[in-house]
């Protein structure tokens, strides 16, 4: 009777802890199972290039399972409310009672697994649920008032004190007992709603891929990353966010090399690992965040009062933005490194997001499904973590009136221009759409003035 594993946002076979549970189990065999669900995918948001990066890894996730003597069942459902039925039917034809997945923090997946499990249990089957998606669970993260965290550098205290209690997570041998000799699901090549993704070429999925890319930043870049990590001109960060996003490698992963180096307290590490440590640790904050304020996922503020803000609607300066010809060097730079590449730097998306919030006074939420339409490594509690610190409506955000001047960030993060060069090549010549100065005092106002109204 093989045990069946549900691979989501854990599309990796290195340090899985539900494969791991399964190849480890008394069951003799695992078979494993992905949906795929364009239908619910297009109502998160997703767009293009996080669908073409993942069908291509999926592919190689496939491929190592087979090698193992796993069968990867592909099956396609509309969305998250058809697969209750869908597990139910497959446990059933494959003779299994046992199912195990990581556990996903999003309300939808919430909830998805709650009907998961309800439907499982009234025909006397299992789900059992396993921790990946953050280094530190989000169950029972509270402070001393038994309160979730709002505020990352008490978070960030706390996470580092239990991490360096914790002894990391054992790896668990590879393979189950018997193979199961079944064949492996099709994958599309395209699926309708999303395009194919030309770009794609320029990233190489796949788990080896993403090791590959942490070993060489670990030999070297990570070292100088406190000093680098701001300056979109040199290579100084990782990129591994693409591999982060679809479970390719786990946050884990990135943390045991360097306790292999340094020890197992953060604490006492080299400035340039330990910073690199702390933006893992603000992935880990915008999950808790997520599971402990579910408003955040109905496209609500962190902060109340900023509903009152009074948006402007001028579709002429969103598509200036999106398109990157603003007129303002840095912002349009960035966005075009966004839709010629499906990435863009963090500092650029901290300017390009205050830029549109506060400069354009638009909407955040705008900006928001913008970039989880064009990134490929889109993540939704990641994004609108950093879209709600940068339109000063989330918890721990920028204050309102701290409005980065996008031509100051420019001389001190791309003092020779590089950057700028790099990516306006093609740009027509444009006019600053904006006054950086006047636009910044009206955004003030009007936040201001959005604080002292009741709230809605
Ligand atoms: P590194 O600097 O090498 O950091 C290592 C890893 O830490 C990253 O891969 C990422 O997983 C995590 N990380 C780093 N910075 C942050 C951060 N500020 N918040 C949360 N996690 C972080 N990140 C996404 O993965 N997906 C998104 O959709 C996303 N949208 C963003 C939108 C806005 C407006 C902002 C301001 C930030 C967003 N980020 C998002 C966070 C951050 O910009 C990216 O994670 C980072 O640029 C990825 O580059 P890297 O892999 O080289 O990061």
């Amino acid at each position: 009777m093989p045990r069946l594993v549900w691979f989501r946002n854990d599309l990796r076979t290195l340090e899985n802890p539900a494969l791991d549970a399964a190849a480890m189990s008394t069951e003799a065999s695992v078979l494993g199972v992905c949906f795929l669900s364009p239908t619910q995918w297009k109502l998160h948001g997703w767009g293009t290039p996080r669908v073409s990066f993942m069908l291509e890894h999926l592919r190689l996730v496939r491929r190592e399972l087979e090698h193992r003597g796993i069968p990867l069942l592909i099956q396609t459902v509309e969305s998250y409310s058809d697969i209750p039925t869908a597990i139910l039917d497959l446990m059933k034809i494959h003779g299994c009672t046992k199912l195990d997945a990581n556990i996903e923090y999003g309300l939808d997946e919430q909830r998805r697994d709650a009907a998961v499990l309800h439907t499982l249990r009234s025909s006397n089957m299992e789900l059992t649920l396993h921790e990946d998606q953050t280094i530190i669970p989000c169950n029972d993260f509270r402070t001393g008032g038994k309160n979730p965290y709002r505020v990352y550098t008490p978070f960030r205290k706390k996470w580092e004190q239990l991490f360096a209690e914790q002894p990391l997570p054992a790896r668990a041998p590879k393979s189950p007992k018997r193979r199961l000799s079944l064949e492996s699901g099709s994958i599309p090549n395209t699926i309708a709603g999303f395009e194919p993704w030309p770009q794609q070429t320029m990233w190489t999925p796949g788990t080896d891929a993403a090791l590959h890319r942490l070993s060489s930043f670990l030999d070297g870049p990570v070292d100088m990353y406190h000093r680098n990590r701001d300056r979109p001109d040199l290579e100084g960060t990782s990129s591994l966010s693409p591999w982060l996003a679809v479970g390719a490698i786990s946050p884990m992963s990135c943390m045991r090399p360097l306790v292999a180096r340094h020890g197992p307290d953060p604490r006492t590490w080299p400035e340039g690992p330990r910073t690199w440590q702390s933006e893992l640790v603000w992935r880990d904050f915008y999950r808790h965040v997520m599971w402990n304020y579910p408003a955040v996922s109905m496209h609500k503020p962190m902060k109340s009062w900023t509903e009152n803000v009074a948006w402007q609607h001028n579709k002429g300066h969103f598509a200036a933005w999106c398109e990157g010809r603003t007129g303002v060097d840095f912002v349009d730079a960035a966005m075009r490194q966004l839709q010629a590449t499906g990435w863009m730097h963090n500092r650029m998306r901290m300017i390009t997001a205050m830029f549109l919030t506060k400069n354009l006074l638009i909407d955040w939420r705008r900006g928001e499904e913008f970039f989880a339409q064009h990134l490929i490594d889109y993540d939704f509690a990641s994004n609108n973590g950093g879209w709600q610190w940068a339109a000063s409506t989330g918890t721990d955000a920028a204050p309102y009136f701290r409005i980065f001047n996008p031509e100051r960030q420019a001389e001190i993060f791309d003092p020779d221009g590089t950057y700028r060069t790099r990516w306006l090549i093609d740009r027509p010549p444009c006019e600053a759409i904006v006054d950086l100065k006047a636009s910044r005092a009206n955004a003030i106002a009007t936040f201001k003035q959005a604080r002292e109204l009741p709230c809605l």
